[in-house]
């Protein structure tokens, strides 16, 4: 067994390194910016919605290590899944990372995103964490333009 930590600092160096989905989708069907002027973050999503699903998804933009890392993650994570399934996915992931949801306790479908429960005893970076899954959101409702401040 490895340590949680050890393992959530190399997922993020690894998503850094090699970001997933990044890029820009042209043309797209839905898009956000979510900007978090805390950090410098900012982050535009663009995504494909075929039948009610994810058909593609991809994001691009300037920030810090973890929302770098978050964006990727998420990228990979709701690809392919239903808009449905994303914004549950992208609410339990608000609730973990402000400590309301243990995700070894109670059920969720976090998978390997859970990883990054350990955010949420670091206060400054909460908002870096949350920034892809709030443009996310933002995009899935037609907001184009969504702020953590
Ligand atoms: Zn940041």
């Amino acid at each position: 067994m490895s340590d949680p930590r050890e393992l959530y600092q190399q997922v993020i160096l690894e998503h850094n390194k090699k970001p997933r989905n990044f890029g820009r989708l042209t043309p797209c069907t839905h898009r956000a910016h979510g900007l978090n002027p805390l950090c410098g973050d900012d982050i535009e999503v663009t995504l494909n919605i075929e039948n009610g699903q994810i058909a593609d998804i991809r994001f691009q933009g300037s920030g810090c290590a973890i929302s770098k890392a978050s964006s990727s993650l998420m990228t990979v994570n709701v690809k392919g899944r239903s808009v449905e399934e994303a914004e549950t996915m992208a609410g339990q992931f608000r609730e973990m990372i402000r400590g309301e949801l243990d995700p070894s306790s109670a059920p969720n479908i976090l998978g390997k995103l859970s990883l990054f429960k350990g955010v949420k005893d670091l206060p400054s970076r909460v908002k870096c964490a949350v920034l892809p899954w709030a443009a996310l959101h933002s995009a899935l409702k037609g907001v184009e333009t969504t702020s953590t401040e």
